[in-house]
């Protein structure tokens, strides 16, 4: 039989978030990112979204390694989940993207013994697989992409990138090593998606530090508040070197941005003197001008340090009319509204808001269209499929690929769950695997199905009514004795005063006919009580909440 490999989508396809995919050749496979995604509106209660992994968990012996491009948590958010049902998985990333798997498996208490740090241009052997870490630019440190030498070829995989010339850390991505690589010959190009809307070039990040620059040399008398993303160390590298520059002192709030600067600092991603950080506790100390705070809340969370500040619930930070907020970041599509609530609280208190869509104060992290097109001139894949992005990216990318040259047959565009085999001469659909979401609420995971999600939508729109009926007053001929024994109870129900008589008078008549001696069954008498209520509720109020009715049939003693 001729040589194969075969890809397992199993997320960060259809959508942004939670990548993972499984290369498979022979009897090992490799896991690319481990990562999750956060909740959308519709899913009430959900903390985050991991990806299934019964393909993974049923082929468990084939598993020879995860490989981490990154530290973002849509690449690394699901290990700990996934070590936990796999333990023992030799895990391999950079220096920040190791530290960060770190701390996230102190917390969960998994052992750490697995980790391993690899350096950008390191070249590691797992299982069949050769693998290069290539440095990548993107928005946080030691992002790479990886060349996968297989037995019959060369797979890329982009991994998250942008091609910035200036970068912070000095370090340009090495086009050299990437057309060498595509002279030598690639077999297949994984593809990263987001940015195929946007025409053009991305920003460097280099621009956001002159913006900025220009920020604080026209807010001198104001206290500067900064809101961006924790992991986004090249931003608040260039933040703290303006602060030095304009003689204020740093203070970082929010949990997950102290977390991640103590990290950064601590392994030299993140370069400062001591004296030029002070604790949130201590800013009052320092004249209001001559500081900065650096905070969580650039995507609206209401529990962020801005969103805190923006509603005047965070008493280390009273914000007013001598402040400047800068909110570094740009909201990801869906949370617009949380994003310019908090803005409009916070010109409410008096502050100045710089935002986005009035400066160059974001620069994204991922390729646009030109960026795109490089990779592909460079590498030029045999086959390619399109991956991190949602269905219309992973559709507009392969037409790219096509308006390159690449032949319409070569392109797959994949869907969760899909599998695809791989021959020298040929790429084709292979069966599908189960995948899908895994939603996380607190301490559950696993066993949340979508009926639980449907129910928290179905209580958040109507509300629920509780009718509790106990059948022990009830005595044939005796109806006011019988309905002392019915209770409701409504919740986030809108409806009129006498609302609980009515609901006294539908269950009365609906059950008038009902033969309760010859009737073992409480589930037909809720039955009834539903669709009485369920008609009359919703010819009188035109709603639709839950309703559930509660039969007892016996007392305490
Ligand atoms: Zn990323
Ligand atoms: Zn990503």
């Amino acid at each position: 039989m001729a040589k194969t490999f075969k890809i397992v989508f199993l997320g960060g396809i259809g959508e942004i978030g939670k990548n993972m995919t499984a290369i498979e050749y022979s009897n090992d496979i490799i896991i690319i990112d481990a990562g999750m995604s956060f909740p959308g509106y519709n899913m009430p209660g959900i903390d985050y979204i991991i990806p299934d992994i019964s393909y993974l968990k049923s082929n468990r012996e084939k598993i020879r390694g995860v490989i981490l491009t990154h530290g973002h948590e849509d690449h690394i958010g699901s290990l700990p989940y996934l070590i936990k049902d796999i333990p023992g998985i030799p895990v391999f990333g950079t220096r920040l993207t190791i530290a960060l798997c770190q701390h996230k498996f102190r917390e969960n208490k998994i052992p750490d013994n697995n980790l391993n740090v690899i350096t950008e241009g390191d070249v590691i052997n797992v299982g069949f697989f050769k693998i290069e870490f290539i440095k990548a630019t993107h928005s946080i440190a030691g992002a790479c992409h990886l060349a996968i030498e297989t037995p019959i070829g060369m797979i890329f995989h982009t991994g998250d990138y942008k091609f910035d010339y200036t970068p912070i850390d000095g370090k340009m991505t090495d086009l050299g090593r990437l057309a060498d690589l595509g002279n030598k010959g690639v077999v297949l190009m994984l593809g990263e998606s987001t940015n195929i809307e946007k025409e053009g070039h991305s920003m460097s990040e280099k621009h956001v530090g002159q913006s900025l620059d220009y920020i604080f040399s026209q807010n001198l008398n104001k206290r500067l508040i900064i809101a961006t993303f924790a992991s986004n160390i090249y931003r608040i590298q260039q933040i703290i070197d303006l602060a030095v520059k304009y003689d204020r002192k740093v203070a970082f709030s929010g949990r997950s941005m102290i977390n991640i600067a103590e990290m950064a600092f601590k392994i030299g991603e993140l370069k400062f003197e001591h004296t030029d950080i002070v604790e949130i506790d201590k800013i009052k100390r320092y004249p209001h001008e001559k500081t900065v705070i650096i905070c969580t809340g650039g995507q609206g969370e209401p529990m962020s340090a801005l969103s805190r500040m923006s509603t005047g619930d965070f008493d280390k930070v009273v914000v007013n009319s001598k402040d400047t907020v800068v909110l570094s970041s740009s909201p990801i599509p869906g949370n617009e509204k949380m994003v310019l609530t908090v803005v409009n609280n916070l010109y409410r208190l008096g502050a100045d808001v710089i935002y986005e869509a009035l400066h160059e104060v974001h620069a994204s992290g991922h390729a646009y269209v030109e960026e795109l097109k490089l990779m592909m001139s460079l590498i030029k894949p045999k086959f390619f499929i399109p991956v991190h992005g949602e269905y219309r990216h992973l559709k507009k990318h392969s037409f790219m690929a096509q308006s390159l040259g690449i032949d319409k047959e070569n392109i797959f565009v994949p869907e969760a769950g899909s599998t695809v085999i791989i021959q020298r001469s040929c790429i084709k659909q292979g069966p599908n695997v189960q995948a899908g979401n895994i939603y996380v609420d607190g301490y559950a995971t696993g066993d949340m199905d979508s009926l639980v999600l449907k129910d928290r939508q179905h209580l958040a729109e109507d509300g629920f009514i509780l009718v509790i009926l106990n059948l022990l007053y009830l005595k044939p001929g005796n109806n006011d004795e019988f309905f002392a024994g019915l209770d409701v109870i409504t919740r986030g129900f809108h409806s009129t005063d006498g609302f609980a008589a009515e609901v006294r008078d539908v269950v009365r008549s609906a059950l008038s006919q009902f033969d309760f001696d010859h009737c073992d069954d409480n589930a037909a008498i809720k039955t009834i009580i539903k669709r009485a209520l369920k008609k009359y509720i919703f010819n009188k109020y035109k709603q639709n909440p839950m309703i559930m009715p509660i039969v007892l049939d016996s007392v305490r003693e």
